[in-house]
């Protein structure tokens, strides 16, 4: 039997994805065996990110600053902005660098089934960053869902009025997967091929 405050530390864990009960009893015992090499830095590290936690204004991203690094960064292209439903979408194709522009992260995808509504994600954001001018184009990155699909659809109607151009990142993408399940190579291939929104 562990200490009530190692079975809530196993609980917490084994919350987390990937983890299960069992992974969890694991990785504490790591923690407690290792614990100025595992345990020490792990705190030191939550503890520094749950201090500074933060949702981006620009582009909805979450990181420890705002701007995050991302729009901070003065070496990607203000041209070209990649439309993503997730923080996690953004961060598969960041991962290798696929994309040089920037990002702008929906926060969801339209479904009439969940009640997810226009004025629910940061679509007026995104067209009033796209009208503030400077961009050339803008890539919908959506998951290859009917729901993702539908959004891209919406959004690329909303961004119509505005003199740039509308992409979005080719089929090929396996129906109903996730952006950040994909390999590098797959991704790559996606954006490379991407095509105007009909
Ligand atoms: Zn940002």
């Amino acid at each position: 039997m562990a200490s009530p405050e190692i079975e809530a530390l196993t609980q917490a864990l084994s919350r987390l994805p990937g983890f299960g009960p069992r992974s969890a009893r694991r990785a504490v015992l790591h923690l407690l065996k290792k614990r100025e090499t595992t345990l020490d830095p792990l705190l030191a590290a939550l503890s520094a990110v749950s201090q500074k936690l933060t949702t981006c204004h620009i582009c909805g991203n979450v990181d420890t600053h705002d701007p995050c690094a991302i729009c901070a960064d003065p070496r990607r292209d203000d041209r070209s902005l990649c439309v993503v439903e997730e923080v996690a979408d953004l961060w598969a194709l960041d991962r290798a660098r696929l994309f040089p522009g920037r990002f702008h992260v929906l926060g969801g995808k339209l479904s009439a089934l969940d009640g997810v509504r226009p004025e629910d994600l940061r679509i007026d954001a995104l067209v009033r960053r796209v009208g503030a001018g400077g961009i050339d184009e803008v890539v919908l990155a959506m998951n290859a869902t009917l729901e993702g699909q539908t959004t891209a659809h919406y959004v690329s109607e909303r961004l119509e009025a505005f003199p740039i151009r509308v992409t979005q990142l080719a089929h090929g993408l396996p129906v109903g997967g996730e952006l950040d399940y994909l390999d590098e190579g797959t991704l790559a291939q996606a954006l490379r091929a991407r095509r105007p929104v009909a």
